[in-house]
């Protein structure tokens, strides 16, 4: 039985797999089978030492890798068996919270919020106080709320019936409109991602005895990506393994790519400090890459100094030069991305989806997609396209959620499309009304449908379908469901009258994605269960099983590995980008190199990287990224022509950029109106000083530009 879960690795594998006991880490480099080992020993656990599935947290980073890891784990412990427990950070606190926040006076069916659903609570407080609204308003205030979710004290707030939250009390307008979210987010019982943890950590907190169940339940914990867990992410799972002490963790440091969102990877790498007793598995054999691909790897990463040299090898045999190649517009790498990628389908038996494509930053990828579409080649993008943020699905979603829970955020989304005649007024009224009774929007309209002021509604009608439908709602399959509810409530003939084809299909999209989740999810799908975790599956989750070229940016592309990989956009200020180059901090820097690290890992076969001339979307002149200039030599074939000047004018934009990260700060030396000489922009005069940012604002006479410059330039 255990040779099953033990071939296929090597002996350092087999070694994480088979010590069970006690706290273990992983630090292996990209491709070297981490992640199958966590797999194996899941399986090692379930099949050889008989450990219930539910015994066994298993932590990954995304949805789309918990799915995997999913897949994986049932072909070796059979399908049959619960793998509810291989799950995200949030995705494991909706159990939680799903079983025991009645403790904190919330119901087990709260909702969960998007950006989209808190972007909706924001507009009716804006109308409210009849503040004139706008997205950039939302997302400053979105971020204000995010920074006071940091803590965990507004959770009690929330929680105190006595003294409750009273927006009323306040001045300042900004705390007001807080005060007002988070009271509307209570009445509709809604927790956005962050409320999701901090709620956990308070009902942890407050109710020993829930921890300890959990404490109880847990015997083994194993987190993947290890080196990408934030402080409170760390905090839980240290909490929950308190009791049996199992816990299992891998990573690689020169894969942390997400220190801007919190991740530390210290806690990997001094895990000792908290586990003085852990045992540390080095594994050192890439299986994923050529040693061309493993090679030109490592020479990018060696340059980050904060980090500890890896001694990898691999035994695959030789393959191509890795491929930079450098055109004279973006139009001109599109081109030549596509005729490589005709050249493989065609010369090289390759299927579309070995193929991906990856960028810096979403934007990205537009220039290429056109070009696809003009050559008639399937492709997908994971993130980015947000279909589930499109109107007509969220509109659909939103009667489902009607049906599961009746809430008003969903209620207010569809009550009135198509049109009913229940507009601002009648809303108005039924917020008084259900205030007054302590009901919800749709019970309140439930109850008086038939009262005078509805009358010349098509109120009742509206009640009708939903009732009709909520009975039978357990009974029938989730994707009928569906089906029926667009029907009953007019919303397909909706915009079918309109003729958006692209809605029809997009729709349509929802039904057939829905059919394909039951069919794969194997027993009854509950409509909670479904709508749960859609608002948790990101956009970069969406199924594929269509052979496309796959677009995706580089943290979409974590932990996952392709035969043929383009990383395009090769260019300083958008590999590194701009920001990490301007905040002068050595370690914004790192973290680019560490992304272009990623990108390149993920490579299996063939490696290309692109770039071209032009300008970045913020007019500044493109030259090939730092990275670039930074390859082994050896294995890299460099094609498409360029400039010696170019090259030369690359280099130097790049040394004067090292320069001014390394120089400290200073004040300004050069007063409004003086001249200066820059090396590559030539003459200029300094036309204006910003004190904040230490910038001069210089006109480069010749080149007719003007241009911000550190102060730091001397
Ligand atoms: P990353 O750091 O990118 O997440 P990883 O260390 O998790 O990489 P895996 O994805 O587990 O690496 O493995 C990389 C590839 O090597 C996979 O295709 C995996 O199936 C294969 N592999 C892993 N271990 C072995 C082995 N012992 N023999 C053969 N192939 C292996
Ligand atoms: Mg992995």
């Amino acid at each position: 039985m255990e040779l099953g879960m033990l071939s296929g690795l090597n002996e350092m594998q087999q070694l994480a797999v088979t010590t069970t006991e006690g706290s273990i880490r992983v630090i292996a480099g990209a491709g070297s089978g981490k992640t199958r080992a966590l797999t194996n020993r899941y399986a090692y656990l379930v099949n050889a030492l008989g450990i219930e599935p539910s015994n066994l947290l298993c932590v990954t980073f995304t949805n789309k890798a918990s799915q995997e890891m999913k897949r994986r784990v049932k072909k070796l412990i059979g399908g049959e068996r619960d793998t509810g427990y291989i799950s995200t950070y949030h995705g494991f606190c909706v159990r939680i919270l799903r079983e025991d926040i009645h403790h904190l006076f919330y119901p087990k069916n709260f909702l969960i919020l998007d950006t989209e659903d808190q972007k909706t609570i924001l507009r009716e407080i804006y109308e409210e106080l009849q503040l004139k609204i706008n997205d950039s308003k939302f997302n400053r205030i979105l971020k204000k709320i995010a920074e006071m979710k940091m803590d965990t004290e507004y959770v009690y707030q929330l929680m105190n019936r006595e003294n409750p939250i009273d927006p009323e009390k306040t001045e300042d307008q900004d705390r007001k409109i807080i005060l007002m979210y988070l009271k509307k987010q209570k009445r509709v019982y809604g927790l956005d991602f962050d409320d999701l943890m901090n709620f956990t950590f308070v009902l942890f907190k407050e109710y020993k005895k829930v921890l300890e169940k959990w404490q109880d339940h847990l015997h083994y914990i194993q987190v993947d990506e290890f080196q990408d867990s934030s402080s409170r992410q760390f905090e839980l799972i240290r909490l929950l393994s308190e009791k049996h002490k199992n816990l299992f963790v891998v990573g690689d440091p020169d894969q942390t790519i997400y220190e801007w969102r919190g991740a530390d990877p210290k806690f990997i790498v001094h895990f000792e400090k908290w586990y003085p007793d852990c045992q540390t598995i080095f594994l050192n054999q890439n299986y994923r890459s050529t040693p061309e691909i493993l090679e030109i790897g490592n020479s990018l990463i060696r340059n980050n100094k904060l980090r500890v040299d890896k001694d990898m090898f691999t035994e695959s045999p030789s393959g191509l030069k890795v491929i930079h190649y450098h055109g004279k517009s973006e139009q001109e790498e599109a081109k030549w991305i596509l005729n490589q990628i005709k050249h493989l389908v065609k010369e090289k038996g390759s299927r579309l989806s070995q193929i991906a494509i990856l960028y810096r930053a979403n934007y990205l990828s537009r220039f290429i997609e056109q070009e696809l579409i003009h050559e008639n080649i399937e492709y997908a993008i994971f993130g980015g396209f947000k279909f589930f943020e499109r109107k007509e699905i969220k509109d659909a979603l939103a009667l489902l959620r009607l049906l599961a829970f009746g809430d008003d955020l969903s209620f207010l989304r569809i009550v009135n499309t198509p049109k009913r005649q229940i507009g601002k007024k009648r809303i108005q009224l039924l917020r008084e009304w259900a205030e007054q009774e302590g009901l919800t929007l749709y019970d309140t309209l439930k109850k008086y449908a038939q009262h005078e002021q509805f009358q010349r509604t098509k109120a009742q009608e509206f009640v009708q379908a939903i009732e009709s439908l909520k009975v039978k709602k357990d009974e029938v399959a989730v994707s009928d469901l569906l089906q029926d509810v667009l029907q009953a409530t007019g919303y397909e003939a909706l915009i079918r009258e309109d003729g958006d084809q692209d809605r029809l299909d997009n729709v349509m999209e929802l039904q057939r994605s829905l059919v394909q989740y039951e069919a794969s999810y194997g027993e009854d799908l509950s409509l909670e269960y479904y709508l749960q975790m859609l608002t948790l599956y990101t956009e970069n989750d969406r199924e594929d099983d269509k052979d496309s070229v796959k677009l995706m940016t580089i943290h979409t592309a974590k932990g996952l590995e392709y035969p043929y990989v383009f990383l395009i956009g090769m260019s300083e200020n958008i590999l590194p980008n701009e920001r990490s180059l301007r905040d002068r901090k050595e370690y914004a820097l790192e973290e680019e190199r560490r992304l272009a690290y990623v990108a390149i890992t993920r490579a299996e076969k063939e490696l290309y990287l692109t770039e071209s001339e032009g300008f970045t979307g913020r007019g500044q002149k493109k030259y090939p990224s730092r990275f670039i200039f930074e390859l082994d030599e050896e294995r890299c074939r460099h094609i498409g022509v360029m400039d010696r000047n170019l090259e030369e004018e690359a280099k130097e934009v790049i040394r004067v950029a090292r320069r001014l990260q390394t120089q400290p700060e200073t004040e300004a030396a050069h007063d409004e109106g003086a001249k200066v000489h820059h090396p590559v922009f030539g003459e200029g005069i300094i036309e204006s000083i910003d004190e904040k940012k230490q910038m001069y604002m210089v006109h480069f006479e010749t080149m007719e530009i003007t241009r911000p410059i550190s102060w730091s330039f001397k």
